[in-house]
C-alpha cells in the first residue's frame, strides 16, 4: 500500500465550532463536505476525543468557518493542536455567535456556514455529523480558500494527530536527518517541526518562552515545546 495515494485527495481546511452550557470551542477539520443538495447538508468528521465533540453532541449544532489560504499559523495552531479543555480558543480571536448558538471565526475566514445535526454516523475513532443548512455567508475577504494540499505542499503543515488524515511520523526520518552533518555546520540550523510546520530559527530564538535571540535548537531546555502545537523537541527536524 502506498500511502502517498491518501494525499491525492483533496481537502479543505475549515474550523468547525460548537458551543453548549456556556462552553465554546472548535479544531481545525479537513473532512467537511457537503452531502446533500436538496436539503443542503453538510457533514463534518470529528475525532471523539476533541472537546468539540462533546459540543455538538449536546448542542446539536455546529458552525464551519472557511479559511482563508493564508490563514495564520497562530490560528491553525490554536484551533488545530491545542484542547478547547485547556484554552478557551474563542476568548483571544474575533468572532461573533451565530443563529444556532455556535461561534462563528471572522479573523482569516472567508465565510462560513451554521448547521443543525441531523445524524451521527460512528465512524470509529470520530463520528461523522451530518447537519442541515441554517445559515451561511461571506465575510468580504476575495482571497482563495486555504486547501490541504496547500496547507501541507506551501505552508508545509501536518495533520494535527485527530485528524481523520494523520498519518504517525516515522521517527526514523527525523532522527537520520537530525544526525547528519552536525559536526560541518556553518551556521546555527532552522529546525521543523513535523506536527505543525512551525520552523524554529536560531537567530529569532523563542522569547515568548525565554529563549533569547541566538540559542541553537540543540541547547533549548529539554522541556521547550513547539509554541505552535506544544509537540516535544523530538518532533523537531534538521532544515538542510
Ligand atoms: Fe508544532
Amino acid at each position: 500500500m502506498n500511502r502517498e495515494t491518501f494525499y491525492r485527495i483533496t481537502y479543505g481546511l475549515y474550523v468547525v465550532s460548537s458551543a453548549d452550557g456556556g462552553q465554546s470551542g472548535g479544531y481545525i477539520g479537513n473532512t467537511v463536505f457537503q452531502v446533500t443538495a436538496q436539503p443542503p447538508r453538510f457533514a463534518v468528521a470529528c475525532n471523539k476525543d476533541n472537546h468539540t465533540s462533546g459540543l455538538i453532541e449536546r448542542s446539536r449544532v455546529f458552525a464551519i468557518s472557511i479559511l482563508r489560504q493564508d490563514a495564520r499559523t497562530e490560528l491553525i495552531g490554536l484551533f488545530g493542536y491545542q484542547s478547547g479543555r485547556a484554552v478557551k480558543k474563542f476568548a483571544s480571536v474575533r468572532h461573533r455567535t451565530g443563529q444556532t448558538g455556535a461561534p462563528i471565526l471572522l479573523e482569516d475566514t472567508l465565510g462560513w456556514l451554521e448547521c443543525r445535526l441531523v445524524q451521527t454516523v460512528d465512524v470509529g475513532t470520530h463520528l461523522l455529523f451530518v447537519g442541515e443548512l441554517v445559515d451561511g455567508d461571506l465575510t468580504g475577504c476575495s482571497d482563495p480558500p486555504l486547501t490541504y494540499a496547500y496547507y501541507r505542499d506551501v505552508k508545509k503543515g501536518k495533520a494535527p494527530k485527530n485528524a481523520p488524515t494523520y498519518i504517525e511520523p516515522d521517527p526514523s526520518d527525523g532522527a537520520a536527518k537530525t544526525g547528519a552533518a552536525d559536526s560541518a555546520r556553518a551556521s546555527p540550523a532552522q529546525y521543523a517541526c513535523s506536527i505543525c510546520g512551525h520552523v524554529y530559527d536560531p537567530a529569532a530564538g523563542d522569547p515568548d518562552a525565554g529563549i533569547a535571540p541566538g540559542t541553537r535548537f540543540e541547547d533549548l531546555p529539554e522541556d521547550w515545546v513547539c509554541p505552535v502545537c506544544r509537540a516535544d523537541k523530538s518532533y523537531f527536524v534538521k532544515q538542510t
